[in-house]
């Protein structure tokens, strides 16, 4: 069974920290903050033995090079860490990689930037999915088109409705406005929104959240939607996407 640490790290991320107690390796997710994640394992008594990047921003890999020099730490990444720091294996879509017998499936999910990756453990029912995918939202286009972040997300659709999604940050009680404003007759949404307020309000975390509650509610991940393309437009899943993503942007 792993145990799975979430912690708050910088303004408004989430940092995790992967553990299999049988072998004792830990992996880090991301390394928004080098130093909060070696003091977060060290209260643990864990040793960071891999990190796994979803991206090269740098509140996602600008800790590589801290835990590295502290733990000797292998980094798995897309090739574009590389601008940040060095990268002992680079990975892509369809690839595996393992803590110790767990098994994680590397899944492009590019669109917020290029090289973005999404890491499946379908034993354990789990995605680290970066800044790709938000509760109610998901990551600003800021290097992709909308066709390939369209398909980014359908990549994240095929994935069992169970799956617990781990995205990067805190930011659902925003995302919520604009959801509420993309797709307002949308009860089960209404719902989540008013659940999450109540959350933000006691200073609990709205990271995890499940897929099944996504797909009915997320807006982008319901571009092909009929209520919401009517609402919206575009001739294609992927334009009505766009639409979405630009309103966003503005709101
Ligand atoms: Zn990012
Ligand atoms: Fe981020």
């Amino acid at each position: 069974m792993l145990e799975i640490h979430q912690f708050p790290c910088l303004s408004d991320n989430y940092g995790f920290l992967l553990h299999d107690p049988d072998s004792g390796e830990t992996v880090a997710i991301d390394t928004p903050d080098g130093a909060e994640y070696l003091k977060q394992a060290e209260a643990k008594g864990w040793r960071i033995t891999q990190i796994w990047n979803t991206h090269w921003h740098p509140d996602h890999a600008g800790g590589n090079k801290a835990i590295v020099a502290a733990t000797g730490a292998q980094v798995i990444a897309p090739q574009e860490v590389e601008k940040l720091s060095p990268i002992d294996r680079e990975v892509a879509h369809g690839d595996t990689v393992t803590l110790a017998r767990h098994e994680a499936r590397v899944i492009d999910v590019s669109g917020h930037t290029n090289g973005h990756v999404a890491y499946h453990l379908p034993d354990d029912g789990i995605a680290f999915v970066g800044d790709s995918v938000f509760a109610l939202g998901c990551g600003r286009m800021f290097e992709g088109e909308p066709e390939q972040f369209w398909n980014s997300l359908a990549r994240i659709r095929d994935l069992p409705p169970e799956t617990t999604l781990y995205c990067a940050h805190e930011y659902t009680q925003a995302n919520a406005k604009f959801a509420l404003h993309a797709d307002p007759d949308n009860a089960a949404l209404r719902t989540y929104a008013a659940e999450v307020d109540e959350k933000r309000a006691r200073g609990v975390p709205t990271v995890p959240t499940g897929l099944a509650r996504e797909l009915a509610t997320n807006p982008f991940l319901r571009a092909d939607d009929a209520g919401i393309r009517q609402r919206w437009g575009g001739a294609t899943p992927a334009q009505t996407f766009a639409a979405l993503r630009e309103a966003k942007d503005g709101f």
